[in-house]
């Protein structure tokens, strides 16, 4: 029997005991570790709540964790109640599949101001991430800026302008849905260091925000470069371009709130007396190899609100070597040590969606079948709970997880999926009753 113990139960860990799965049938036993009480990471915690089809996704890990070679060990952190020497003991291989949790610092002056949050911290919040339920983002307003130009910062804007109705179908979070509710933020400004023709947004999330009940896109057609470049975008890219120059030929009647979307416009400070009053803005132009470069130009944002939206990394963790300036851990495409190896975003670090995952995950076991030539008498499994019931570490199983997982979906406000419970005490509470 081989042993392979999975950390991180987001879309690479499971895609990665999936692949274990097939690759060695009966002749397995996979164990997916996380710090959590509940599985799927950025799928319960990053997805927008608004986006249920695409949580959806989840239901085929389920089917991993139903079989009798996986399971789910809830509530274990690893570097904290067992360290990756203790597991190299256990198991035949290690796979870290931890994700890259932390934000990036905007890194100019003003950036540590309160008001100043990174969207993990944000997207925590909405989505009732236990490290971020109590964030409590100033909504006061007016102005809120978002720098980035990436899904992740469409999912912010969106998330912002929407009204309470339109959250209807929505796992949204009870906190987060009676704050905005409140919300007096009536401009969104997204700030891109470079233009149209670069940013990371794909068409179907661009072009909801053409379609939102209280608020209206503004965009500057005077950003673009000639109509015909259009035509030397790869297709998905050029519709995302076409949403832009729609929403800047739409000359509907204002709505409340608007979304400026400011091209060619780098952050170059925050500035408040004790928190986040306004952002300084510097205008760019383009060199010959499309970098942003600055003009000198600049100009001033009122706003109580900086979420940066401009990428993650993934925290070190004792003994595993690791890339500081990327953000992730060292690999040979995920070979880290023997027996040590990363996947996902832990692996590559933030980008791509979640199917990307998948031939990560694959490609991992292939690696692992072919390094596998020593004995297979590694204890796995029984090692592991005798070390963590020592430590007093208090497992969350899969089952426990179906009973919290029904004890949110029957508290579930009228016409939500589930009303998530936001502290951990709560979700291992839910598993008694
Ligand atoms: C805001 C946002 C929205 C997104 N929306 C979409 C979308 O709509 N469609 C799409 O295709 N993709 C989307 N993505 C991308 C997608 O979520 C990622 O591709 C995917 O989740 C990465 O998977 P992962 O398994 O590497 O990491 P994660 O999903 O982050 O999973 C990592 C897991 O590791 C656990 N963990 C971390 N450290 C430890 C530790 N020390 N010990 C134990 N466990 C640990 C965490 O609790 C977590 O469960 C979005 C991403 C973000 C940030």
């Amino acid at each position: 029997m081989r042993h392979i113990a999975v950390v991180g139960s987001g879309p690479a860990g499971y895609y990665t005991a999936e692949a274990a799965q097939k690759k060695f049938g009966d002749a397995v036993r996979v164990d997916i570790i996380d710090r959590l009480p509940v599985p799927y990471g950025l799928i319960r915690f990053g997805v927008a709540p608004d986006h249920q089809s695409i949580k959806g996704v989840h239901k085929r890990y389920e089917a991993v964790n139903l079989s009798d070679n996986v399971r789910f060990v809830g509530n274990v952190t690893v570097g904290r109640d067992v360290s990756i020497a203790e597991l190299n003991q256990f198991y035949d291989a290690v796979v870290l599949a931890t994700g890259a949790p932390a934000d990036r610092r905007l890194g100019i002056p003003g950036d540590d101001l309160p008001g100043v949050i990174g969207s993990a911290a944000f997207v925590g919040w909405y989505n009732g991430h236990p490290d971020f339920a109590g964030l409590d983002p100033d909504l006061t307003g007016p102005g809120a800026v978002i720098v980035g130009n990436g899904n992740v910062a469409l999912d912010v804007a969106r998330i912002l302008a929407k009204t309470r109705d339109e959250f209807l179908g929505a796992d949204i979070v009870a906190h987060a849905l009676d704050a905005l509710d409140h919300s007096g933020i009536r401009r969104i400004t997204l700030l891109g260091r470079r233009g149209p023709h670069q940013i990371a947004m794909t068409p179907k999330e661009l072009g909801e925000l053409g379609h939102l009940g209280r608020a209206t896109p503004v965009v500057d057609l005077g950003d673009f470069p000639p109509i015909g470049e259009d035509a030397l975008l790869e297709p998905g890219m050029r519709k995302s371009v076409t949403h832009l120059r729609d929403f800047a030929a739409a000359a509907g009647p204002a709505k409340d709130i608007a979304i400026d979307f400011d091209f060619f416009a780098m952050p170059v400070a925050v500035e408040g007396k004790d928190r986040a009053e306004r952002i300084i803005v510097e205008k760019t132009r383009l060199d010959a190899d499309l970098r942003a470069i600055g003009t000198g130009e600049r100009y001033v944002i009122p706003c109580h609100l900086v979420i940066a939206c401009i990428g993650y990394q993934t925290p070190p963790i004792t003994g595993v070597p690791y890339e500081h300036g990327r953000g992730r851990f060292a690999s040979d495409e995920g070979r880290i040590l023997p027996g040590l190896y990363c996947v996902g975003w832990a692996r590559r670090g933030p980008s791509g969606t979640i199917g990307t995952n998948r031939p990560d995950g694959y490609a991992i076991i292939d690696m692992i079948a072919e390094d596998l030539t020593g004995a297979a008498d590694k204890p796995g499994r029984p090692a592991l709970d005798a070390l963590l019931d020592g430590r007093g570490v208090d497992i969350v199983t899969f089952r426990d997880w179906q009973k919290i997982d029904a004890a949110e979906i029957a508290r579930a406000r009228a016409g939500a999926p589930r009303e998530k419970f936001v502290a951990i005490d709560d979700m291992i509470a839910a598993r008694s009753v």
